[in-house]
């Protein structure tokens, strides 16, 4: 979700004269959007602040220039006052349910006088009502923020506080956006949202469309190849997306449905209302309806209270799911969240051990379902160059990445179809056997 801000922000500025830049030595703008989800995030953001202060001075020196620098994203949201008191230096700091006000603060920040520009509010307008309707280059592959906040509240998660509310865009506005990004050349759109088959939202027959049936209107977009979306949540899975990996063959076959324990008592206790059985019922259903897919989660170890055998549950858990990949946490105490004023939290050397557990079995159901689609062939969208010569990157349908060599200069952005040879940890290699 950062991925898209930062290119909405960058959308936003060029307007106003910005363009992107790769290196920030030279740059007259610098934004640092920023994560809040665990606090190894938070802590980056201080050691990245500290970066950036040290190439702004040099550059002040050196060309007497001044950058100015914006911190966006969650720790902006929910850390505001405290950047601004540890770093008084930085210009501007906006929330992620601001940023479309990006151009007013930095034509506020004053050269001279420090002082710093906030805004964190959640404005009732939403900011895809502002954002300019402008969309620069892309590349091949583009996120599409269609669902935003949470009204959730795991005990674990900082979410519902930074991002806001549970919100979905109109149908609209997201096909509008769909198309613009075609009209730069994407094929493929990954749906984002926290919880993204959350979304629903008001169809043209005035019912209630839900993910499935607003999936089913993209894919009618003629040059959009490639659907995915993500991340979604066990509760909001309903049968209309299940149909939708059937029936529609430009929705990839990959699902991530993260489920954090194995442990019924620590899902009640993560207010995740479901239980083991529930989440395991869901992917045999999806399992059902197409056979083929790629099941990805997210685990969180070490949540306080998780004994022994609650983390064998975990590992039974992921023992029945067999995932393709999956995403593991150890449990990170939020400020403002409730499990962080929750008794026995877990020692540290704990949550480490249990972590290596999980992530070796979950390591070794990706190797395995890598090595399910050996001597498969797949289409595949090109996505850049490789480090070797004449090597090609991409991703599967199942979400793996793929690598492969052509000499022909010129795939990035087409599709070809592969012969999977070779499977690895986290990728996979293939032979073309045609370009479109
Ligand atoms: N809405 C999604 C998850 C969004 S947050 C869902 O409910 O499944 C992305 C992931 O970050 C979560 O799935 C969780 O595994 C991890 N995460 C969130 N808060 C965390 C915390 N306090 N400590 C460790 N991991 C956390
Ligand atoms: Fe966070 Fe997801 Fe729970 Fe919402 S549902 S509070 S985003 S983990």
């Amino acid at each position: 979700m950062n991925f898209y801000d930062s290119e909405r922000m960058t959308d936003l500025l060029k307007p106003h004269g910005y363009q992107l830049d790769d290196n920030e030595d030279d740059a007259d703008l610098i934004v640092l959007n920023t994560c809040h989800i665990r606090e190894k995030a938070v802590e980056k953001t201080y050691s990245e602040l500290g970066r950036i202060r040290d190439k702004i001075n040099l550059r002040k020196e050196n060309t007497g220039k001044k950058s100015i620098v914006a911190v966006a994203g969650c720790v902006a949201q929910a850390q505001g006052k405290e950047i601004m008191k540890r770093s008084p230096w930085v210009d501007i700091v906006v929330g992620p349910q601001s940023y479309q006000n990006l151009p007013e603060l930095i034509a506020k920040v004053d050269p001279i006088k420090k002082n710093v520009n906030i805004n964190i509010d959640f404005p009732t307008i939403p900011k895809f009502d502002h954002l300019d309707t402008n969309i620069n280059e892309r590349g091949a592959s583009a996120f599409l923020t269609i669902q935003e906040g949470c009204d959730k509240f795991c005990t674990f998660c900082v979410v519902p506080f930074t991002r806001g509310s549970e919100y979905s865009r109109p149908i609209i506005s997201i096909i509008d956006e769909a198309n613009k990004l075609i009209d730069v050349g994407v094929k493929e759109i990954t749906l984002l949202g926290q919880n993204v088959n959350a979304w629903n939202a008001p169809g043209p027959d005035k019912t209630i469309w839900g993910l499935g049936r607003l999936i089913e209107e993209l894919a009618k977009i003629n040059k959009l190849e490639f659907i995915r979306y993500t991340t979604s949540h066990p509760l909001d899975m309903d049968i209309e997306l299940i149909k939708a990996h059937r029936d529609i063959d430009k929705l990839m076959p990959y699902l991530h449905l993260p489920i954090q324990s194995g442990s019924n008592k620590i899902l009640k206790k993560m207010n995740r209302k479901h239980t083991a059985k529930q989440y395991l019922e869901i992917i045999e259903k999806v399992r059902d309806y197409k056979p083929n897919i790629a099941i990805s989660g997210d685990f969180i170890v070490g949540f306080p209270g998780e004994t022994e055998d609650d983390h064998q549950a975990t590992l039974q858990l992921i023992e029945q799911a067999n995932y393709a990949q999956a995403y593991s946490f150890k449990y990170s105490k939020r400020p403002g969240t409730s499990g962080s004023v929750f008794s026995n939290q877990i020692d540290e050397n704990i949550k480490n051990s249990r972590l290596h557990e999980v992530q070796e079995l979950l390591r070794s159901q990706q190797i395995s379902f890598n090595e399910t689609t050996v001597n498969s062939t797949i289409k595949v969208l090109v996505l850049k160059k490789g480090k070797k010569n004449n090597q090609y990157l991409g991703r599967s349908p199942f979400n793996q990445s793929v690598f492969f060599n052509s000499k022909n200069k010129n795939l990035i952005g087409s599709t070809v179809d592969l012969h999977i040879t070779e499977a690895f940890q986290n990728s996979v290699a293939g032979e073309i056997i045609n370009d479109y």
